[in-house]
């Protein structure tokens, strides 16, 4: 991108030649203190002078320093072919709505929040974070936790079948910008449900953010399950798996995932096994009857053990 398309990001005003000025999206600025000069071979230089950092601006525009460095020839700048895909409204307890995520085509996010004037603020400065569909979960018995926005609208069109099922309410959900961004203030949210069941993409990212969740949301939530949806390919996620599957082979695998919680040992083991189930101890039950437990490596040997957890 060039500078005047940055500018243009910020709503900045010419400012001389290869100049711009505009409000730093990064910081709740009231002056344009942001600075956009065109610099040698098409890169383009940003500075904020209020101080905030090159990283924490291109990140707030959804942008990388690839995207600023110049590009060799003619190509197609980032913003002229990027469209938007879709929004996605996050919403607090009450349904106002705080802020909007927007997927763009190609594969991209930015976040923005209402002006109050029916416009946009291309950051959230001063927006509390919160969950996908808060009101709905706040609502519910079990919570289903996807990964990223589009998996957790999939989760819900099934979640009425599961609903139908066992008479309960479910809300699918996730956290705004996918794996790896859980924060423990989301799981309050979460405080007094049922049972959650984690779903999370088939990759390395995606279980390392599963097991954040589940340590997370441990000390809210009564029984929790790390969903193993059979056959999930590398890389694959719950809208791949439920475009060949049904709602009820999803009811069927969610009522077989074992329900656990964390172990209360005073200092946690480093994780064995390369699993995210190693730490679990003995399965939690609700009101549901004891499901099987599937897997070797799903409960660690004499560590753990069916039933309740052992009072200390
Ligand atoms: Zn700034």
């Amino acid at each position: 991108m060039n500078a005047r398309e940055i500018a243009g990001l910020v709503h900045g005003r010419p400012a001389g030649q290869g100049r711009y000025q505009g409000k730093c999206p990064a910081h709740e600025d009231r002056n344009p203190s942001l600075s956009i000069m065109e610099g040698k071979g098409g890169r383009v230089l940003l500075k904020c002078h209020a101080g905030c950092g090159l990283g924490d601006i291109l990140e707030t525009l959804g942008l990388k320093v690839a995207d600023i460095n110049g590009g060799e020839g003619n190509r197609p700048s980032r913003q002229r072919i990027m469209q938007i895909e879709t929004t996605y409204d996050y919403r607090d307890g009450t349904g106002k709505l705080l802020f909007q995520v927007v997927r763009y085509i190609p594969k991209g996010f930015r976040q923005r929040r209402p002006d109050g004037a029916g416009g946009w603020i291309w950051n959230l400065n001063g927006v509390p974070r919160v969950l996908f569909h808060l009101p709905e979960v706040l609502a519910s018995d079990i919570v289903l936790i996807a990964e990223g926005e589009k998996d957790a609208l999939t989760l819900q069109e099934s979640a009425k079948y599961l609903a139908a099922k066992d008479g309960r309410s479910y809300a699918a959900t996730t956290n705004p910008r996918g794996a790896g961004k859980w924060h423990d203030e989301y799981s309050q949210s979460l405080k007094g449900k049922l049972r959650a069941y984690i779903f999370s993409d088939n990759d390395s990212p995606g279980r390392a953010h599963a097991k954040n969740i589940f340590d997370s949301i441990a000390p809210y939530v009564k029984a929790i399950g790390l969903v193993d949806l059979p056959g999930l390919k590398p890389k694959g996620d719950v809208s791949d798996w439920l475009q060949k599957h049904s709602p009820e082979e999803l009811w069927q695998v969610v009522q077989s995932t074992p329900l656990g919680k964390p172990s209360r040992r005073e200092e946690p083991s480093p994780p064995r096994n390369g699993g995210h189930a190693d730490h679990m101890q003995a399965a939690v039950q609700d009101e549901r009857p004891k499901v099987r437990l599937p897997g070797d490596n799903w409960l660690v040997p004499n560590r753990c053990r069916a039933g309740p957890i052992p009072r200390r």
